[in-house]
C-alpha cells in the first residue's frame, strides 16, 4: 500500500504558446512578461503558478519538470491526472499529445507510455504487470468510447469499492510504447470519422486516455495498482453572446458547466479544508473521483496565448489556474 501524504498534491503549471503567423501578420502583441520561473505578468497584474513555461519551453523541458515523477508515483501504487485547460488553440493537445511520431515534438502522453515501459524493464523481475489503457470523449455529458464507435453512450458506474468507472469502455492490454501509440492513433481516427469537423469537434469535447498498471509479485503474490488519467479539455472560449444560438449554445452551455464543475471540485481540494468536494456535479469529476485530490497527483496546465487579441481569453484561462492555487 501507499503510504499516506499529507502535502497537497495539486500542481498547476502554466504555458504559454508562441505567437502564430497569423498573428504576426496581423500586428497582435505580445502580451506575457515572464518574471520568474513561477510568475507571469499580463496587463499589470502578476499571476503566480507552481512553474510558468515560457513560449519557448521544449517537449522536453515540460515533460521531464511535470510528467516524469508522475510516472513513478503511478507505478509505486498511485493514482494521478494531468488535465491541460484553455481556450482552443492555446496549446493543450500540443503539450498533452503534439505530434505523437516525432521524439522531439511529442508531447506528454507518448512521453509517459515510453518512460513506463523503460522503469518496468529496470524493476525486480519477479513484478508482473499487467497495463491497460482505455481511450474515450465526454461530448454533450455523453461518454464515447473512441476505441469501439457502437459505444456513444456509456455510463458511470461504481465498483465494489465505490470507485467510479465507465461501464462497458474497451480496454486495451498494452506490451509497449508502440502499443500504447497504435491505441491512441487508433481512437483518434475514430474520432475523425465520427464528427464532420474534427478542429471544431474537439474544442467542445473532452477527451481521456485512462492507463491502468496492475503489478503482482510472483512469489508473495501482493498487488499494487495505480491509474493515470490524461485529459485533454474542451476550450473554455466563452462563446459570443451575439451569433450563438441553438446546438452551438447548448454545447457552449454544457461545456461551461463540466469546466466550472471541474474548477469548483479543484478549489475545494485546493483548499484542503472542505469536508465537501462537489465531485457529483458532472460525469468528468465523477469519473476522476478517485484520481484527484488526497493521495492522488493532479497537475493542472494552464494554456494560454500570448496574443493580444486573446487578452480577455488569456486573463480568464489564468484566473481558472488561480482558483487552484
Ligand atoms: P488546442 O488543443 O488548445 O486547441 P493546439 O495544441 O492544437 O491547441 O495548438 C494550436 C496550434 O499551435 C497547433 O498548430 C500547435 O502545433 C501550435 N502550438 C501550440 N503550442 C505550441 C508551442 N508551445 N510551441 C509551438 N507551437 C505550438
Ligand atoms: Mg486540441
Amino acid at each position: 500500500m501507499a503510504e499516506a501524504v499529507t502535502e497537497c498534491n495539486i500542481k498547476v503549471l502554466c504555458r504559454f504558446r508562441p505567437l502564430n503567423q497569423s498573428e504576426i501578420l496581423r500586428g497582435d502583441q505580445f502580451i506575457p512578461t515572464f518574471i520568474a520561473d513561477d510568475t507571469v505578468s499580463v496587463g499589470g497584474k502578476s499571476y503566480a503558478f507552481d512553474r510558468v513555461f515560457p513560449t519557448n519551453t521544449t517537449q522536453t523541458q515540460v515533460y521531464n519538470t511535470c510528467a516524469k515523477q508522475i510516472v513513478k508515483d503511478v507505478l509505486g501504487g498511485y493514482n494521478g491526472t494531468i488535465f491541460a485547460y484553455g481556450q482552443t488553440a492555446s496549446g493543450k493537445t500540443h503539450t498533452m499529445e503534439g505530434k505523437l511520431h516525432d521524439p522531439h515534438q511529442m508531447g506528454i502522453i507518448p512521453r509517459i507510455a515510453e518512460d513506463i515501459f523503460n522503469h518496468i524493464f529496470a524493476m525486480d523481475e519477479n513484478l508482473e504487470f499487467h497495463i491497460k489503457v482505455s481511450y474515450f470523449e465526454i461530448y454533450m455529458d455523453k461518454i464515447r468510447d473512441l476505441l469501439d464507435v457502437t459505444k456513444t453512450n456509456l455510463a458511470v458506474h461504481e465498483d465494489k469499492n465505490r470507485v467510479p468507472f465507465v461501464k462497458g469502455c474497451t480496454e486495451r492490454f498494452v506490451s509497449s510504447p508502440d502499443e500504447v501509440m497504435d491505441v491512441i492513433d487508433e481512437g483518434k481516427s475514430n474520432r475523425h470519422v465520427a464528427v464532420t469537423n474534427m478542429n471544431e469537434h474537439s474544442s467542445r469535447s473532452h477527451s481521456i486516455f485512462l492507463i491502468n498498471i496492475k503489478q503482482e509479485h510472483v512469489e508473495t503474490e501482493q498487488k499494487l495498482c495505480g491509474k493515470l488519467y490524461l485529459v485533454d479539455l474542451a476550450g473554455s472560449e466563452k462563446v459570443s453572446k451575439t451569433g450563438a444560438a441553438g446546438a452551438v449554445l447548448d454545447e457552449a452551455k454544457n461545456i461551461n458547466k463540466s469546466l466550472s464543475a471541474l474548477g469548483n471540485v479543484i478549489s475545494a481540494l485546493a483548499e484542503g479544508t472542505k469536508t465537501h468536494v462537489p465531485y457529483r456535479d458532472s460525469k468528468m469529476t465523477r469519473i476522476l473521483q478517485d484520481s484527484l485530490g488526497g493521495n492522488c497527483r493532479t497537475t493542472m496546465f494552464i494554456c494560454c496565448s500570448p496574443s493580444s487579441y486573446n487578452d480577455a481569453e488569456t486573463k480568464s484561462t489564468l484566473m481558472f489556474g488561480q482558483r487552484a492555487k
